[in-house]
């Protein structure tokens, strides 16, 4: 741009921005680079669910096929997660949840997923951390009853949490009730800042890229749940899905839809915590 003689006769060469110009450029680069970040991430994720979709077999398998196109895996450039993702499967051990329309135990699912979640999170270098890797209760040796085993388990579950640093807690559950024509995944939130945000972000990528149909919207957790309950950090409980729905409790089960499921969470996640820590 050419230089009027006043400004080449300062002191300071005129390139040199001053600090609130400085600041604003730094903002307008900031912005333009979580714009590219976001775009790359949706990008990402929706090679990803292409790619898993593309895996349908006629026997309703979800096995890719040879000819799958690859993956486009851009990571985020110079981004640096932050936020610990702490996943928390369900139930687990005496304590196996619901039990859906075919006899299994939702704590079963929910650690498939949860699982899935946290190797997708790994592969996009965000260290996440898993609440329970086995069929167990998390419960302290000194507890007896089945109701004291339950309490030191959601306690210590909320404690592990409290107890990491920049934690997001996503809680994965299934759903049931007992009139079965109800399904579709849906999220809840916590007050905590940056939980509805996310709960949302979750509940529009489902709609968008795994279950169109699902007009649920992100709704506000109950008060009673304890480990939403007493954790100090952003936290949402994902229903992934109605047990008691005869489809919908066909497709939990199997290991390419929960892979969409892990995919379409992880997707959320990341797009999240991008705009959280620019
Ligand atoms: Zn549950």
């Amino acid at each position: 741009m050419p230089q009027t003689p006043t400004q080449s006769q300062t002191p300071q060469p005129p390139k040199t921005p001053t600090p609130g110009r400085r600041q604003a450029r730094r903002r307008r680069r900031k912005r333009q680079r979580l714009i590219l970040l976001s775009a790359v991430l949706a990008l990402t994720v929706l090679g990803l669910i292409l790619h898993l979709r593309g895996g349908q077999t006629a026997e309703g398998g979800d096995l890719p096929p040879d000819d799958a196109p690859a993956i486009l895996m851009p990571l985020p450039d110079g981004h640096i997660y932050t936020r610990i993702p702490v996943i928390d499967a369900g139930h687990g051990g005496e304590d196996g949840g619901a039990i859906s329309v075919t006899g299994v135990r939702e704590a079963e699912i929910n650690l498939q997923v949860a699982v899935k979640i946290d190797l997708l999170m790994h592969f996009f270098g965000v260290p996440s951390v898993m609440l329970r890797t086995e069929d167990i209760s998390l419960h302290d040796p000194s507890a007896q009853t089945i109701q004291e085993k339950k309490r030191s388990d959601l306690q210590n579950r909320a404690a592990t949490v409290n107890g990491i640093q920049n934690a997001v807690l996503l809680s994965i559950h299934q759903n049931t009730f007992t009139d079965p024509q109800y399904s579709g995944l849906q999220a809840f939130y916590t007050p905590a800042e940056g939980s509805k945000a996310l709960a949302e972000r979750i509940q529009s990528t489902v709609k968008t890229s795994l279950d169109t149909t699902n007009t649920r919207l992100a709704a506000k957790a109950r008060e009673d749940i304890y480990v939403l309950a007493n954790v100090n950090c952003p936290a949402v409980l994902v229903e992934c899905g109605f047990m008691s729905h005869l489809e919908e409790e066909k497709k939990l089960r199997e290991d390419g839809y929960q892979t969409k499921l892990a995919a379409a969470i992880t997707a959320s996640f990341l797009q999240w915590e991008v705009g959280v820590n620019p």
